[in-house]
């Protein structure tokens, strides 16, 4: 079955649906298992090896098919899950966590999400443009990361833009801005640098949450200079760090929430935080994750 997105009968909340099961048979990740997978971008050494590569996701939220609203009514809200995701292999060793790699090495993991999400953005129906991290290690054993489109913007995002609008117009000021002054001075203060600040926001959603966010006014990753983007893979070492020393077991998301493509502001930041049982795309984006369908379960509980 192809993936579908469904809304709720009542609330607006969008479920994907995706049976899609990993496989268990060895790691297709590691070195030497390249033609394994189909890539999509690498970072390279100067001998030509790689050292991040982006590929074609083998269990995708979202697939290249035709876009389509299947049936619009008042009842059952479908449309195919019409997208492209893709898998950031963070390191070729097997054995390391994304903390673990020195900030040089977290630095081409975030330049490959800078580029895969500039190069996502031009394609057709793109609303949204998410990045999803935990190290549940629940698709690969290896270290990874998904990048994904969605033909919607997830209810959730569209709450962020509207206040983030809705401030600008009263204000004429970025919200997240305004934040960052507040924040770096006074007690849920974690640390700052030339381009970015951490802290535990005022009212979080989840436990030991931490936003990082670019001092300047930036609104998507893609826009960070090499400098920025190093500083921003020291901070996120830094707070894995912190964090893999404050939670046991050591178990995180992290997501960022970047510019929608069809909204001309926004000022892009980063969540982490410790992770609950939820599928991080629900933590981090209010979308849920049905890995059986409602149909399949009926089959199931009616017996046949
Ligand atoms: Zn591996
Ligand atoms: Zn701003």
């Amino acid at each position: 079955m192809q993936n579908e997105l469904r809304k709720s009968y009542d609330i607006n909340e969008w479920s994907i649906l995706s049976e899609i099961e990993p496989s268990a048979v060895g790691c297709a990740l590691c070195p030497g298992s390249e033609e394994k997978t189909e890539e999509t971008f690498k970072i390279e050494d100067k001998k030509g090896k790689w050292l991040v590569r982006s590929i074609v996701d083998p269990y995708p939220l979202t697939h290249p098919t035709k876009f389509k609203v299947k049936e619009k009514e008042r009842i059952f809200n479908t449309i195919n899950a019409h997208g492209w995701s893709e898998v950031v292999v963070e390191t070729r060793d097997h054995t390391k966590e994304l903390h673990e790699l020195p900030s040089e090495e977290i630095k081409n993991v975030l330049k490959v999400y800078a580029a895969r999400v500039k190069e996502l953005r031009n394609r057709e129906n793109v609303e949204f443009i998410g990045i999803i991290k935990d190290n549940l290690h629940l698709e690969f054993e290896h270290a990874y990361s998904k990048i994904f489109t969605l033909p919607i913007l997830p209810e959730q995002i569209k709450e962020k833009i509207n206040a983030f609008n809705d401030y600008q117009f009263k204000t004429e000021k970025c919200i997240y801005c305004d934040i960052i002054k507040k924040e770096a001075k006074g007690p849920r203060h974690i640390l700052e640098n030339d381009s970015f600040i951490a802290f535990a926001p005022f009212s979080p959603s989840e436990n030991f949450e931490v936003w990082i966010i670019p001092k300047k006014h930036y609104t998507c990753i893609s826009e960070l200079n090499d400098f920025e983007i190093f500083t921003l893979a020291e901070t996120i070492k830094n707070i894995l760090t912190r964090l893999s020393v404050a939670i046991n077991p050591f178990k995180y998301g992290m997501v960022f929430y970047l510019r929608p493509n069809k909204e001309k502001d926004f000022h892009f930041h980063i969540k982490i935080f410790q992770k609950t049982l939820h599928p991080t795309i629900k933590e981090g984006y209010g979308i849920n994750l049905c890995k059986i369908s409602p149909e399949n379960i009926a089959k199931i509980l009616r017996g046949n």
